[in-house]
């Protein structure tokens, strides 16, 4: 199914009622006048809301059929504050494993230290998320396709479990967005983006969302971000409406440039395992083609030469960026296990696939044909020293 790319377009969006500008002005202010202390005023002060921001929030719920959105000033503050708004003492969270290191830091760290029960489970098979469940289960977090691995969550199966058991499910869909899955559509109460990643699309802001058909949830999590202080800039907020215009377009043309790259990627020596949700040999590809409407711009693939072959593929390399962010129009390439994944407990790391020899590329814009050429040159480097 293809996507609806006027609503990416036009969503939600309105001309500029005073000027007319066809984009949304960049409203930098901090504060709004009021007539006087008694009229009902749109906007007070922008830690609470700002019009930029909202314009950005219609947009964002438009595009998922939902009401307007929440931004935030990134991904992690989305989650903090969505973590932040659902549970407290004594409450239990389930995260899907794997989930984004960062998010494994927070609960380690934040939410632990808070009295919040954490227990991690495979979502692939709903039947553990089930096991995993106590009666203070508020909240079950899960990530498709999940950051690094690309292993996926069965997330209609572990919404009919969270369903039965009352509690929460939230999907951070950021490796997707909503023209590449739909998470509200297959039974969670929240969708979860790093928009600091294809939504903005350029390198260029650090941001995050939160979208919800729940009024309430939504409320409650409205306050939380007020008192945290976790809204998104009114800047961050324009550039990531910018992209959102062209989120469609690039998605789908990030998704083939990583399945062709995934595809050469697999026939070469010294690799021992290639994976997208596209290619024929993907391990859950009957999930994928299910829940998925794309394959996505990611790839994954394990070295056999370990730590070593990936020092060399990556210092090999010219075109393709040695960086942390992914979703860009660059070719970002990773070491998940010294680089996003370094704080998670290395026996975690293993059992969650993520492996030394493990690396993740965030597959750009460029010409398939260059990016193939510049991993082609630092593969014979990797593979030489792997033989020496
Ligand atoms: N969720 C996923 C899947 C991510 O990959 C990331 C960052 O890499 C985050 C959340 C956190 O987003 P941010 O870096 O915008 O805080």
């Amino acid at each position: 199914m293809s996507f609806n790319h006027t609503l990416a377009v036009r969503g939600g969006r309105r001309n500029d009622p005073v000027q007319g500008s066809v984009l949304t002005p960049v409203h930098q202010s901090t504060t709004y006048a009021r007539p006087d202390l008694d009229a009902p005023v749109p906007y007070s002060y922008s830690r609470q809301d700002n019009p930029t921001v909202a314009a950005l929030e219609d947009a964002l719920g438009a595009v998922e059929d939902a009401p307007s959105a929440l931004a935030f000033s990134s991904g992690m503050s989305a989650i903090t504050t969505l973590c932040l708004s659902t549970l407290e003492t004594g409450d239990h969270v389930v995260l899907g494993d794997p989930v984004y290191g960062g998010t494994v830091r927070l609960a380690r760290e934040v939410l632990a230290n808070l009295g919040v029960d954490v227990t991690f489970a495979d979502a692939a098979a709903p039947e553990q998320v089930a096991a995993a469940l106590t009666p203070r289960t508020r909240l079950v977090l899960i990530e498709s396709p999940a950051n690094p691995t690309l292993r996926l969550s069965d997330i209609a199966g572990t919404a009919e479990v969270c369903r039965r058991h009352g509690a929460l499910l939230a999907v951070d869909n950021t490796f997707l967005t909503a023209v590449g899955q739909r998470p509200l559509d297959l039974g969670a109460q929240v969708s979860v983006y790093s928009t600091t990643k294809y939504i903005e699309g350029h390198n260029a802001t650090i941001g995050g969302a939160l979208v919800t058909r729940d009024a309430d949830l939504r409320q409650r999590c409205f306050h939380r971000r007020k008192t945290l202080g976790t809204i998104q800039a009114p800047w961050d907020a324009w550039l990531t409406l910018r992209g959102l215009t062209t989120l469609p377009l690039r998605l789908e043309r990030h998704s083939r440039n990583a399945l062709r790259v995934a595809g050469w990627l697999e026939q070469q020596p010294g690799i021992i395992a290639v994976h997208h949700p596209g290619l024929a040999s993907f391990a859950q590809r009957e999930l994928a083609q299910h829940q998925q409407h794309l394959g996505g711009g990611l790839v994954a693939f394990t070295l056999e030469g370990g730590l070593t072959a990936g020092r060399q593929l990556l210092g090999g390399l010219s075109l393709c960026i040695l960086a942390e962010n992914l979703g860009a129009a660059e070719t970002i390439i990773t070491h998940p296990a010294s680089m996003t994944h370094a704080d998670v407990p290395a026996d975690q790391r293993r059992a969650a696939g993520i492996d030394d020899g493990l690396v993740r590329l965030s597959v750009g814009l460029e010409n398939p044909e260059d990016i193939i050429a510049d991993l082609a040159r630092a593969l014979i480097c990797a593979r030489e020293v792997d033989h020496a």
